[in-house]
């Protein structure tokens, strides 16, 4: 968006450049569409069907950044309800993710060893048409209370193994800052978090609420990092720019996490350009999702292929830091799993074949001696050793286990080596 085109919409509206503003005045009815968007009458139909199930709202100021002549413009896709949105498709799932198998006490995701997602609010700014939380996010009847969040933070205070703590939502951002501040000093105030992770869209699409008193009270509570989810380099406007900058400022580490979606952003030049400004705006490009299985947003869903074709045309082509990890958040909730376009083409024990970004062959000399005995007096492998289990793959690496194989649950062959093994006993 031009500078200029800002500064009609804050003569426009007088308090354009206030987030509160902003919140209270969400487009949230077909009607309040016309100022932003030219719409035919079947579309208004469309829009109030999908809306009817899965809500609507949209700040004024991305409202803003939408082509109004445009029926396939990335900005409008990403926040106007789409009929599409009503058709089930057949992999859909209300909980793709399995979040709530996972949360031991409401609000709390605890999936990983050392770190738990920590929900603070179901309220977003605005409702992003492709969001995998869609279930809950601004369904008052699941609303999260001081009570849930109070008994998560309990809960991570019992688990000295937690060490990163995530707030997201809804968008953590909306909270205001006295609310958002009791919750980070609460969170700080537990010996064993070293990290506290904040996973918030509103530097995108509500740029206003980054204030520098908001980047002041964040800055108390370091380490702090912020999370932003930019999926399309429209949605970078000098606003958006002054935003990232502020909290860059505070010292805060910046990354962001984009969603690959059909139609938006599912393109090798777009990518490209939008991890560009990215990092000119001091954010590492963290993640680069798969869309989730979450029902109501299937026709936003691309096949994995594209995503390797992505990741072929960043890797090497451009900086290290500017490359996202391409993930796929397996469906069930095995967590986030990388997908790499295949480098390694062969291996020996002398040797391992591997292929460039070019399409170059080379072969990489193994050492002639690899054999390396960690010595025992290693304080930090002691320490790691007391505090930690080993897990999964790791079990098969760990001496002390001696574990020679990794059988999943419900194996047939298992099943019936323990029948056999029974009726040789006489059980
Ligand atoms: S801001 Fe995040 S949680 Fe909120 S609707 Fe958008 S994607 Fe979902």
């Amino acid at each position: 968006m031009s500078a200029q085109f800002l500064s009609v919409n804050a003569k426009k509206h007088e308090g354009w450049l206030d987030w509160r503003w902003q919140l209270r005045n969400r487009i949230q009815s077909v009607d309040e569409l016309y100022e932003y968007v030219n719409l035919t009458a079947d579309e208004k139909q469309n829009i109030h069907m999908a809306s009817d199930v899965f809500p609507m709202a949209i700040t004024p100021y991305y409202a803003s950044l939408i082509n109004k002549a445009d029926p396939q413009c990335p900005i409008r896709l990403q926040c106007i309800p789409d009929y599409r949105e009503l058709i089930e498709g057949q992999s859909d799932m209300d909980d793709p993710l399995n979040e709530d198998s996972d949360s031991p006490v409401p609000g709390l995701t605890h999936r990983y060893p050392d770190r738990v997602l920590l929900l603070v609010t179901n309220e977003c700014s605005m409702y992003c048409r492709h969001c995998t939380r869609k279930r809950k996010v601004g369904d008052n009847n699941t609303s999260i209370m001081d009570r849930d969040i109070n008994q998560g933070i309990d809960y991570i205070k019992k688990h000295p193994e937690i060490r990163d703590v995530l707030l997201s939502g809804g968008d953590p951002l909306i909270l205001p800052n006295a609310c958002l501040e009791r919750i980070l000093r609460k969170v700080r105030e537990i010996p064993h978090v070293q990290v506290i992770r904040i996973g918030t869209r509103v530097p995108v699409v509500m740029p206003q609420r980054i204030t520098p008193e908001l980047a002041r009270m964040i800055k108390r509570y370091h380490p702090v990092w912020i999370n932003t989810h930019f999926n399309h380099p429209r949605e970078f406007t000098p606003d958006s720019i002054r935003a990232l900058a502020r909290l860059a400022d505070a010292g805060i580490p910046l990354g962001n996490q984009t969603v690959l979606l059909r139609g938006i952003n599912d393109c090798p030049m777009i990518i490209k350009k939008l991890v560009h400004l990215l990092v000119k705006s001091r954010v590492r490009p963290y993640y680069l999702y798969q869309c989730d299985l979450s029902r109501g947003i299937e026709h936003f869903r691309t096949p994995v292929a594209k995503g390797i074709e992505i990741m072929e045309s960043l890797i090497g082509h451009t900086s290290g830091f500017c490359v996202p990890t391409y993930v796929v958040d397996a469906p069930g909730g095995g967590g986030k799993i990388p997908v790499l376009p295949n480098y390694q083409l062969s291996m020996t024990n002398t040797k391992t074949v591997l292929r460039n970004y070019e399409g170059v062959i080379c072969v990489y000399d193994e050492p002639k001696n690899a054999d390396f005995v960690c010595p025992p007096a290693c304080a930090i492998c002691k320490d790691h050793n007391i505090r930690h289990e080993s897990v999964g793959l790791e079990e098969l690496f760990d001496p002390q286990k001696q574990v020679i194989s990794l059988v999943p649950e419900g194996n047939l062959r298992k099943a019936r080596y323990t029948v056999r093994e029974s009726k040789a006993h006489g059980y």
